[in-house]
């Protein structure tokens, strides 16, 4: 089991809501504001419950706020700008960089519904949010296909695959291809799509004809040059 340490009297306990603690770490102060620190992640963890679950969530939720990726890797030993320890009822994120709904709804979805597919889960948390590095989902999945920086479905769909895949690319992919699917089909089939993990079950065509119409309904938008790094996949 991962465990998370660190002394006590170097947090700051900040909390505006019944079920959630924001630990803000004294040196992660310098570069925000608290009070609207706290409101952002209290507004973020408010929007994963809407997306997830139809009740609140009794147990308190913990998010630990520290103050670059070096602290966050003395935590955790994991490189990562933000992560969810779902059991634990635990975010850890640093300062400035997410502040999201995405690791909450990580936490959240797996407390509620159990594990699914890593690009369902990834899409669903950036769909959550409704936006990847503050671009709109679609746009930013067009100017990808554009940039010939889309992952073929066979990578989206293996864990492993989608795991060693560029995130920076397979991680807004995932987010687009869910909202399609969320505008087209409803959000009650992306549920059955999370338990099931089969097209055909849940929209009545196979995973690579849904996968394609998606594609297709890409090429319908005009694409905006959009500031966004564009690297090997
Ligand atoms: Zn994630």
């Amino acid at each position: 089991m991962r465990t998370v340490r660190s002394n006590k009297t170097d947090w700051i306990l900040q909390s505006n809501h019944e079920n959630l603690k924001v630990y803000l770490h004294q040196q992660s102060l310098a570069s925000i504001d608290t009070s609207e620190s706290l409101e952002t992640i209290t507004l973020a963890y408010e929007i994963a419950l809407t997306y997830v679950a139809p009740s609140a969530f009794e147990e308190s939720v913990t998010v630990l706020v520290v103050k670059d990726a070096d602290h966050m890797h003395q935590l955790i030993k994991k490189k990562s700008s933000g992560m969810a320890f779902p059991r634990q009822h635990l975010v850890v994120e640093v300062v400035g960089v997410i502040q999201t709904s995405h690791e909450l709804f990580h936490l959240l979805s797996e407390n509620f519904w159990g594990k699914s597919a890593a690009w369902i889960e990834e899409g669903m948390a950036i769909h959550c949010d409704n936006q990847w590095w503050g671009h709109n989902l679609h746009d930013l999945a067009a100017y990808l296909k554009q940039q010939n920086r889309l992952y073929p479905l066979e990578t989206l769909m293996d864990n492993t695959s989608f795991h060693s895949a560029n995130s920076l690319y397979s991680y807004p992919q995932a987010g687009s291809f869910v909202k399609y699917l969320s505008e087209n089909f409803g959000k009650d089939a992306m549920f059955t799509l999370w338990q099931t993990k089969n097209f055909q079950e849940t929209f009545g065509n196979s995973a690579s004809y849904v996968y394609h119409d998606w594609l297709r309904s890409l090429d319908s938008l005009s694409v905006v040059q959009i500031d966004y790094p564009i690297q090997d996949l």
